[in-house]
């Protein structure tokens, strides 16, 4: 498909009223149009999905969206529908359908009319509905939080693992765009070794978030302490601090509120609706923080969180990018401060002790890279970058400054002492 630049803005503009695409998006875009296999790795909120959004529009045929998550998907279906007047643009396939509405969405793509079809992997496994896709043209398939097909990524999903073998079977030569927010060189090997993408053009975007500040400290009895201090010295700004346990969420949330933190709790133990509540007052500002397991964060895209505390050591530095990444989406201040003590380490060891020993293993690794991390005497953005395979001048590159250990330089010796073992 050969389109001149002009038409991709003009494109850009009137189905999404953008003026400009956004770091690599446009290169993306015209790799997907030129029926070539494209691999995208940016950050969160790097604008992913424009990458396959936009060229489904402009395609002859329905493009096919695997996505992992039904909430991920219907936001994203009432987000395209709401650029055009005709609602079978986009659509869902998934078994809480009824046969009526699986009707409409069948025909709407036979019409012509639908360009993006979200689908779980699973629903890809029945038989109906691969002998219709096959009967269809489809334009490609785009391959949404492809890291769900690593057991080294966060979010390992088996039904992930076979799609390889059902795209083949929905025709000859469908390109594929796989894309992800993880950025480490084993995730990205696993995928494209999965979605047999060897030949793909290669899209990644930098992790360098410079306006976040890294800093660790050793966690003490006093943490509690520590903390009500550090909050109230950012009184009236929005943070998130991350707990492993819930009954750590309710505690603190309950210390802070007796020591005069407007702060709710929130993990996946509370009902739906206590849940939504807590959120919401966090979003709209009636309160300034949220003590929270993991549970908290997929999604929710408040720009000013202005700190991001870690009252436990994450899992993997993955895990730690992807929830400080949370703070200063604006592009302002976000201070990520994380609370280290190897007694958590070996709490997190004894958690992953009952599962099988490949996953162990995988466990231990990842949890050996995030102490190297809380040790270090390195600028920690570096440490961070160079984890997910990039080079970052500590002296002169974007955020240089912006990490305890660059600040304050310490001799090793005396950097390790602090740590409480
Ligand atoms: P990702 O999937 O990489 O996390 P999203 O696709 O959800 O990111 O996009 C993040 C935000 O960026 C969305 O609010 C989206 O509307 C916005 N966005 C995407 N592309 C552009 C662009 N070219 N100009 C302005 N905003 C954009
Ligand atoms: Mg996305």
């Amino acid at each position: 498909m050969s389109l001149t630049n002009t038409d991709l803005h003009s494109s850009l503009k009137k189905y999404f009223g953008f003026s400009k695409f956004k770091g690599l998006q446009e290169n993306v875009i015209q790799n997907v149009l030129d029926d070539k296999d494209t691999f995208v790795i940016m950050p969160t909120g790097g604008g992913k999905s424009l990458c396959y959004q936009l060229p489904a529009i402009m395609k002859e045929g329905t493009a096919i969206v695997v996505s992992p998550l039904i909430a991920l998907m219907k936001n994203q279906v009432d987000a395209i529908r709401g650029i055009s007047e005709q609602n079978g643009i986009a659509h869902v396939l998934n078994s809480s359908l009824t046969k009526t509405e699986i009707k409409q969405v069948m025909e709407d793509i036979s019409s012509g009319v639908t360009k993006l079809l979200y689908v779980a992997p699973e629903s890809l496994t029945k038989e109906e509905y691969v002998d219709f896709l096959r009967s269809v043209k489809l334009s490609f398939v785009a391959v949404d939080e492809a890291h769900c097909i690593s057991e080294w990524g966060h979010d390992f999903r088996p039904e992930y693992r076979n799609l390889k073998g059902i795209i083949n079977r929905l025709g000859d030569d469908i390109p594929i765009i796989g894309l992800t927010a993880t950025a480490t060189p084993k995730v990205q090997e696993d995928i494209i070794k999965n979605l047999g993408m060897s030949d793909a053009l290669v899209y990644k975007a930098s992790f360098n978030r410079p306006n976040l500040f890294y800093e660790v400290r050793p966690k003490t009895q006093n943490v509690d302490a520590d903390i009500i201090r550090f909050v109230k010295q950012n009184q009236g700004k929005s943070g998130i601090i991350y707990c492993l346990s819930r009954k750590r969420v309710e505690e603190l949330a309950q210390v802070l509120q007796v020591n005069g933190v407007s702060a709710v709790p929130y993990h996946a133990g509370f009902d739906a609706k206590t849940r939504a509540k807590y959120q919401d007052m966090f979003l709209m500002e009636e309160v300034d923080v949220v003590v929270a397991t993991i549970a908290f964060g997929m999604g929710i895209d408040k720009p000013d969180v202005r700190f991001v505390i870690h009252h436990d050591i994450p899992k993997s530095i993955e895990s730690y990018y992807q929830e400080t990444g949370r703070a200063g989406r604006d592009g302002g201040e976000g201070h990520c401060l994380a609370f280290y003590s190897y007694k958590d380490v070996e709490k997190l060891e004894k958690f992953m002790s009952g599962k099988p020993v490949a996953e162990q293993e995988i466990g231990n690794a990842l949890l050996q890279e995030i102490v190297a991390y809380a040790e270090t005497s390195m600028s920690r953005r570096k440490f961070i970058l160079h984890y997910f395979g990039e080079e970052f001048d500590e002296v002169n590159g974007e955020g240089a400054n912006m990490d305890d250990n660059s600040r304050n330089p310490k001799p090793k010796e005396e950097a390790m002492n602090e740590v409480v073992k």
